[in-house]
């Protein structure tokens, strides 16, 4: 079992299968476009299925495939078919824009995944192109039904909270959960520094729900992630709230394996442990696990002590956030 410094149990593994993404969302990528790492230095399939082993070795039980765009990479499905095999890996689900989705559901129903999670930021066409730099609203909205009705266990629409989200979005969304069982998730842009203009937007959401009908909280727990969820009376779905407060780390089950080959113990460290290296000099399993096992103990008790930067102003970290989410996902 890994457990850290703070008594956490880590079981969850968010695995980035590739840097590369279809999509250029404002918030998430540099507007003169990323460095893409050289092909030489990403995992290969039978790295990442190593990796992956010995973590579930290890205790890891949940995967979570993002990327960059996950759905980009060739072979992807092969890759996730094999991960489903590895031993105690109880579940495996994935993170993905949406738009390359129809063409692999199919397959990722018949795998099964457990859950797929879409990023959808707006409802409205020509504001989802604005934010994504291009992308094409109706290809995800057909992939939310699509996953739905070919019977995906959980689908959940992931909203970032960004200053384009309006009234008319927020009832949109409200609506996707009233007779389907989508649960729609407004994410606050995250900051390790805590929140800022996205808790009057929360607010709002709060009183657009007011307005539209009755709503209870929601005691079970939808998912492994630290949401407070909420459920219109009657509807099907449910609508979640991801905030950025550094007091829901303590909660925190994961780490993340990079594309690169590295292990990180939270999104805003710059602390990794470079386990393509040692796969690739031949060490030996124990030793890797041994390693791990040191490094997991230094997972930092929150998004705040994570930031060893040098300079921890806001603007610094944030840019720092936007060099690497498009590569380890969020
Ligand atoms: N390409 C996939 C997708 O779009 O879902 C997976 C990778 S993407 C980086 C994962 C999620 O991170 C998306 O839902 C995206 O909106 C979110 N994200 C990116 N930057 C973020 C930020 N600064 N704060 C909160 N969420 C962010």
């Amino acid at each position: 079992m890994l457990i850290d410094s703070f008594n956490r149990k880590i079981d969850y593994l968010r695995l980035s299968v590739t840097d590369r993404c279809n999509l250029r969302c404002t918030y998430c990528m540099p507007s003169g476009g990323i460095k893409l790492i050289d092909r030489k230095e990403m995992l290969s399939f039978e790295e990442i299925l190593k990796a992956a082993a010995i973590l579930s070795e290890m205790g890891i039980r949940k995967i979570r495939i993002t990327g960059g765009e996950p759905l980009v990479r060739d072979g992807i499905i092969d890759l996730i078919k094999q991960i489903k095999k590895i031993e105690n890996i109880t579940d495996i689900s994935i993170t993905t824009n949406g738009i390359l989705l129809n063409k692999y559901l199919d397959e990722l129903h018949k795998i099964p995944v457990q859950g797929i999670n879409i990023s959808l930021d707006t409802l409205d066409r020509q504001k989802y192109k604005e934010i994504t730099r291009g992308g094409e609203i109706n290809q995800v909205l057909n992939a939310i039904s699509n996953s739905i009705n070919i019977g995906i266990k959980s689908v959940k629409v992931n909203v970032v909270i960004t200053d384009l989200l309006d009234e008319k979005d927020i009832k949109g969304f409200f609506g996707m959960t009233l007779d389907k069982p989508i649960h729609v998730r407004f994410i606050e842009m995250m900051q390790p520094t805590g929140s800022d203009s996205s808790s009057e937007t929360i607010e709002c959401i709060f009183s657009v729900m007011k307005k539209i009908g009755e709503y209870h909280a929601v005691d079970d727990k939808i998912g492994s992630g630290p949401a407070l969820y909420y459920q219109f009376n009657q509807a099907r779905g449910s609508i979640g709230f991801i905030i950025n407060d550094k007091n829901l780390c303590s909660y925190c089950n994961r780490i993340r394996l990079t594309p690169y080959g590295t292990i990180k113990l939270c999104l805003f460290s710059d602390k990794e442990y470079d386990i393509k290296k040692k796969m690739r000099d031949n060490y030996c399993t124990a030793d890797i696990k041994a390693e791990i096992a040191e490094f997991v103990k230094a997972k930092p008790e929150n998004r705040e002590e994570s930031c060893s930067y040098d300079n921890k102003d806001k603007a610094s970290i944030n840019f720092k956030l936007k060099d690497f989410m498009n590569r380890i996902g969020g």
